[in-house]
């Protein structure tokens, strides 16, 4: 432990002699880097290896015999606390804007319709919200909506202040939360030995806990008084649905264990496969269950990607959940409304309005949209302008599928090629979006224990839950945060997809 010790004592020695002031200026050094890997590994900021064996061991086996530390920045990443702030304060209203426009069948179908004819899995979720209506009136969102910071200031033509705009809002299988709560305190625990206490509290994963806890109790409350049994509270479980294989397995665990440990709430893995073989719908309660367990809530972390559905038999479990009276977290309105067609739809003028409560709330959300464009067919003249636009300079633009999880945006020249290539209706199954520029800040990120140093950009992401039915807010809280460090000029910024490592705000 030679490494460690003295750079624990030079820092701690240089931190004696410092203010608590200049606490920011403090930074873990390289000499950390083993001791802040085991300190990953010790509170289970990990991911499953892959499995050599896999194909031997049958697709059934889930990885998660063998962890090794989830990728992380060494030190917190500057963050303006005033844009913290802001998109905090938004995110109550977004999360019940969200819940309104999942709740307009009309808004939805005139929105996406382009949308479903042009693309085959947003046409596949519709078709579930469709034919297969959702008798439970309480739906639970756990989502997070993500923002990068928009600073052009670096030319000097622009007189734009810093602000945040939001890259999209997840409303399926926002993952992270948990990995995310231990990362915060990794960094907590790095700045401390250096006596520095500067980190903001993060509970994001607890708060998505709650949430799915408070939705359990709603679940049995209702069905209790439907009919009156408190054996069936004893059997009630929530499922949480995986992929198989999962590599970002303890980010999931962790949450199951909050569950468990904070509300005595059970939860059980399962595919959706496993859906297909053993989940029932009863005929006249519509009651879910699964090797005679009743379920009470349903949250997916699989189901986001055409690759989640091997066969029609996952399509054939959704539709079990989809028309049970187990609450979906999310219910394939909710899942819809979380599109990117959806986000640039809310974003063209007015049409927000609809969907909060006043016209003040509309602009304030509005702040944080980047600038959306319309490529349905029906756009016509405006889609022809901004595609002109886009092959003018693609830099300034992201092309965007209907697409989660990661790796699927179009950048440059694959813009140019793309919008070239496509047909109007091929275009309308994309959006076009502004690209976000961040004035990069230095920063040490570790892989597989290995530091790579550079210039690093920034995505926060911010956490709520929220529990509704029609008339009812049941919960609207927000959990805590994500800050996910890539290295400058890397496009994309999935952690789970390879490009971006897991950190957490320095508010500055
Ligand atoms: P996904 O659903 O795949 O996560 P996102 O819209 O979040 O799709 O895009 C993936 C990544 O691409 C983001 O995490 C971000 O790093 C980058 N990105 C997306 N939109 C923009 C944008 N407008 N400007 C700059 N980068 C963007
Ligand atoms: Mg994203």
């Amino acid at each position: 432990m030679r490494f460690i010790s003295t750079a624990f004592l030079a820092s701690s020695r240089h931190s004696q002699q410092q203010q608590k002031g200049n606490a920011l200026r403090m930074s873990a050094s390289k000499e950390m880097i083993p001791e802040a890997v085991s300190w990953c590994v010790a509170h289970g900021a990990v991911y499953a290896l892959p499995i050599k064996d896999a194909e031997m061991l049958g697709e059934e086996y889930e990885a998660g015999g063998a962890f090794a530390h989830a990728p992380f920045a060494l030190n917190p990443f500057e963050w303006p606390k005033a844009e913290y702030d802001k998109v905090v304060a938004l995110q109550p209203a977004l999360s019940l804007a969200i819940d309104s426009v999942s709740r307009d069948a009309e808004w939805l179908e005139k929105t996406l319709g382009e949308t479903v004819a042009s693309d085959e899995f947003t046409r596949r979720v519709w078709k579930l919200y469709q034919d297969y209506p959702n008798p439970q009136s309480l739906t639970l969102g756990l989502l997070r909506s993500d923002y990068m910071l928009d600073e052009p200031n670096g030319d000097k033509r622009q007189k734009r202040e810093t602000r945040s705009l939001q890259v999209e809002i997840n409303t399926i299988a926002s993952s992270f939360a948990c990995l995310s709560e231990t990362i915060s305190s990794l960094h907590s625990y790095l700045a401390a030995k250096q006596g520095v206490d500067q980190q903001l509290s993060n509970e994001a994963g607890r708060g998505l806990a709650a949430g799915i806890a408070e939705a359990h109790l709603a679940y049995l409350d209702q069905q209790q008084s439907a009919e009156s049994s408190s054996a069936r509270r004893a059997v009630a479980t929530t499922v949480m649905v995986v992929q198989p294989g999962e590599r970002n397995q303890m980010d999931q665990r962790k949450l199951e264990h909050f569950l468990w440990d904070r509300h005595s709430v059970p939860m059980v893995r399962l595919t959706l496969q496993d859906i297909e073989d053993r989940g029932i719908v009863q005929g006249d309660t519509k009651i879910l269950s699964v090797d005679d367990m009743e379920v009470s809530v349903v949250y997916f972390r699989a189901g986001y990607s055409p690759d989640d559905y091997s066969s029609e038999d996952q399509w054939s479990a959704r539709a079990k959940i989809e028309r049970s009276m187990a609450i979906k977290c999310p219910s394939a309105a909710y899942q819809l409304a979380g599109t990117k067609k959806v986000q640039q739809a809310l974003a063209a003028p007015g049409a927000l309005e609809r969907f909060t409560n006043d016209a003040e709330t509309a602009n304030e959300i509005r702040t944080v949209f980047a600038g959306l464009f319309d490529l349905d067919e029906a756009a016509a003249a405006d889609a022809d302008k901004a595609v002109a636009s886009a092959l003018a300079d693609p830099s300034k633009f992201v092309l965007k599928p209907q697409r989660e999880g990661g790796g699927n945006n179009l950048y440059g020249d694959e813009i140019k090629e793309a919008l070239e290539r496509m047909t109007p209706k091929e275009r309308s199954a994309y959006i076009l979006m502004e690209r976000i520029v961040s004035q990069p800040r230095f920063g040490t990120l570790v892989r597989n224990g290995v530091p790579i140093t550079g210039d690093c950009v920034a995505e926060l992401g911010i956490y709520s839950a929220i529990l509704k039915n029609e008339r009812e807010v049941l919960l609207n809280s927000v959990c805590g945060h994500l800050l996910r460090q890539k290295l400058l000029g890397v496009d994309e910024g999935g952690v789970a997809a390879g490009f971006a490592v897991l950190s957490s705000p320095n508010l500055v």
